[in-house]
C-alpha cells in the first residue's frame, strides 16, 4: 500500500483490455485493481483481470483479495430518473457520458441542477416540491447535455469499435478543427457548431480515417515489463511471507507454511506488500 499512497498505475493493451484500460488506483486503505471493457466483451473479463494481475504482480507481492466486484458503468441518462419525491443524480441516473467515460463534471453539475430545483420549487421553505418540479431538472438537463449525450454515442459506435477504428479516430485528431472542437466540446460541455465547409471537411477526414483504420492498427502488442521491482527481489518478498487470500500471480512462489505470528495477524491492508 505505501507504495501507491501517491501514484496511480494505468495500462493499455489488449491483454488487460481490448478498448479501455486496466488500472490500480489507491484508495484509503487498500488499492482498487481493476479494468474495464464494453459489455460484448463480458466472456473476456476473467482474462482481463488475469492479465491486470499479470502486469502489476511485481506491485502487488503478497497481496490479499478482499473483494471482487464488477459493474457496468452507467453511460447514457436513464429512461426513470425522477419518481414521486425521488430524484436521481450523477452515476445513479447514468449521467457518465460515452466516449470519454467523463462522470465526475456531470455528476457534480447534476448535484446542483436537481439541488437549486428543490429550492425554487420549495418557495423559500413553505411548499414541499412535486414529482412535477422535480422533473423540471430533467428537462433543463436534457435541454442543456441531451445532444452532448447523443454525440458522443455515434462518435463511440463509429470508432470504438476495434483498434483500427481508434487509431482512425487518433489520427483525426491531427486536424487542427477537430482539435479546436473536441477541445471547446469537452472544455464547455456542449455540442459545437460547425460552419457547412468545416461539417463538409469532418465528414471526409472521418470516412477517410475510417477506410485507412486498417493500415494504421498496430499488428501486436508486447506488455511492457515491470520497471520497479526485479525479479530477485520478488522472489526474496516471496520467500519470507506467506500471500493472505486469494490472488493467483502466475509464477508465483509461496512460502510452505505461515507461521502462528503471521496468522495471528490482524488483516492487512489488500495488495500491501509486506517487505
Ligand atoms: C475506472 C474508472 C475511471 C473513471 N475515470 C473518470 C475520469 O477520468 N473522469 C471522470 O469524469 N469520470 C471518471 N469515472 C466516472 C466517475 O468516477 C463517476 O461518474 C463519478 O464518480 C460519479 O459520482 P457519483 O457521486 O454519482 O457516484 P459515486 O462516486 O459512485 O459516489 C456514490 C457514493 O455513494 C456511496 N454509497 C453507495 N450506496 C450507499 C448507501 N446505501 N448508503 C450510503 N452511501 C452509499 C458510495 O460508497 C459512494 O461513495 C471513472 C469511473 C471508473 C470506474
Amino acid at each position: 500500500m505505501a507504495y501507491y499512497r501517491d501514484l496511480a498505475e494505468m495500462y493499455v493493451g489488449t491483454d488487460v483490455s481490448p478498448d479501455f484500460y486496466a488500472w490500480v488506483f489507491p484508495k484509503y486503505d487498500h488499492v482498487a485493481v481493476g479494468t474495464g471493457t464494453m459489455q460484448n466483451n463480458q466472456a473476456l473479463i476473467k482474462s482481463l483481470q488475469e492479465g491486470i494481475r499479470e502486469r502489476a504482480k511485481k506491485r502487488l507481492v503478497n497481496g490479499e483479495v478482499i473483494k471482487v466486484e464488477a459493474h457496468p458503468i452507467p453511460e447514457h441518462p436513464r429512461p426513470r430518473r425522477v419518481v414521486g419525491r425521488m430524484a436521481l443524480v450523477g452515476d445513479a441516473a447514468g449521467y457518465v457520458t460515452k466516449s470519454s467515460g467523463e462522470g465526475i463534471y456531470f455528476a457534480a453539475k447534476s448535484g446542483r441542477m436537481c439541488a437549486e430545483q428543490i429550492v425554487e420549487s420549495s418557495a423559500g421553505g413553505t411548499k414541499v416540491p412535486s414529482e412535477a418540479d422535480l422533473k423540471k431538472y430533467l428537462k433543463k438537463w436534457d435541454r442543456q447535455y441531451g445532444a452532448t449525450y447523443k454525440v458522443l454515442e455515434i462518435l463511440q459506435n463509429i470508432f470504438y469499435r476495434n483498434d483500427a477504428a481508434r487509431e482512425a479516430f487518433v489520427e483525426m485528431c491531427d486536424d487542427k478543427d477537430v482539435q479546436r472542437l473536441t477541445f471547446d466540446s469537452y472544455l464547455y460541455k456542449r455540442v459545437v457548431t460547425m460552419n457547412p465547409w468545416q461539417q463538409l471537411k469532418l465528414t471526409l477526414l472521418t470516412l477517410g480515417s475510417v477506410l485507412r483504420g486498417n493500415a494504421l492498427a498496430p499488428q501486436g502488442y508486447k506488455p511492457v515489463p515491470s520497471a520497479v521491482r526485479d525479479d530477485a527481489e520478488v522472489n526474496a518478498m516471496l520467500a519470507v511471507s506467506t500471500i493472505k487470500g486469494g490472488i493467483k500471480v502466475r509464477g508465483q512462489k509461496t512460502a510452505p507454511t505461515a507461521s502462528p505470528a503471521a496468522e495471528n495477524d490482524e488483516r492487512e491492508p489488500a495488495l500491501a506488500g509486506k517487505g
